[in-house]
């Protein structure tokens, strides 16, 4: 019996009631791919191979691999299933998936990298059209914004798609039992347009930027950490107070303030 690593972020699902609340907000479709990061014992693989997906599942224990290459000969044999030890975060995905091709990442992501996972996909070029992701409960809130402040990763999110919480999973669902509490995220991706793609270094920037010192006023940040723009003129032409702090502005705010920016 291997034993579950703490450092690799190893927290088995054993409800069927999660896996399948997981599943089925990825809505596969036969014949599509999904890749899933961390398929660990296979527990979620199985389910997601049931719905008919193509599934290319990329794990970092060695251990681990060589007990799911036995689990699941049969798939890995007919093509249904493609294995693939590696780190997530080194993965070249456009050597994986076809530049014509879409995908889907659905997982219980281990919980130690989950800021640079979702950063990582949202960002990359041949990013997928849509993420179900299992998570610290805290970190899923955060991103919704459930108490109405946004945050850097919130607003980094949202500039790409739509994240929702779909069902929240205890601790007691997984074994070991984790300290935090859980969370399905859905992130659906949008088609971004070629204006908004233009935005999204500067839109990037100007977020970290008004979130240096949290508890400033945000303009008072951008005026230190930006200093060629004349800050007052555009909170000024776009409405927006100046007492304002960067967790009280949606997405769109700050997308129609880099758009001044960059004017
Ligand atoms: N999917 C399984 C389940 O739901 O029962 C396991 C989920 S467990 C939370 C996270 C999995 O990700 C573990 O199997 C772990 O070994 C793997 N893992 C950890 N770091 C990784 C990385 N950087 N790249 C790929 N897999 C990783």
């Amino acid at each position: 019996m291997m034993k579950p690593k703490k450092s690799l972020g190893q927290n088995f699902l054993t409800s069927g009631k999660a896996i399948f609340e997981i599943v089925n907000a990825g809505e596969i479709k036969k014949g599509e791919i999904v890749i899933e990061i961390g398929p660990g014992k296979g527990a979620l693989t199985e389910e997601l191979l049931k719905s008919g997906g193509k599934i290319i599942a990329i794990e970092k224990d060695r251990e681990l691999i060589s007990y799911l290459e036995e689990k699941f000969t049969k798939e890995i044999k007919n093509k249904s299933l493609k294995l693939i030890e590696g780190d997530i975060l080194d993965l070249d995905i456009e050597k994986i998936i076809k530049k014509d091709e879409k995908y889907k990442i659905i997982a219980n992501i281990p919980y130690y990298i989950t800021g640079a996972i979702i950063e990582r996909f949202l960002s990359i070029k041949k990013s997928p059209e849509l993420m179900v992701l299992l998570m610290q409960k805290e970190v899923a809130e955060r991103i919704v914004a459930r108490d109405k402040k946004e945050s850097i990763l919130s607003l980094a999110v949202k500039f790409y798609g739509i994240p929702k919480i779909i069902y929240k999973v205890s601790a007691g669902s997984f074994f070991p039992k984790p300290k935090v509490g859980s969370a399905v995220l859905k992130i659906t991706l949008n088609k971004i347009h070629k204006e908004k793609k233009s935005l999204e270094a500067l839109y990037l920037n100007i977020v970290k930027k008004s979130f240096a010192h949290k508890r400033k006023m945000m303009i008072g940040n951008l005026k230190k950490e930006i200093k060629d723009t004349n800050w007052e003129e555009i909170f000024k032409k776009l409405n927006i107070k100046t007492t304002i702090r960067g967790e009280d502005l949606s997405e769109k705010d700050f997308t129609n303030i880099a758009k001044e920016v960059k004017k």
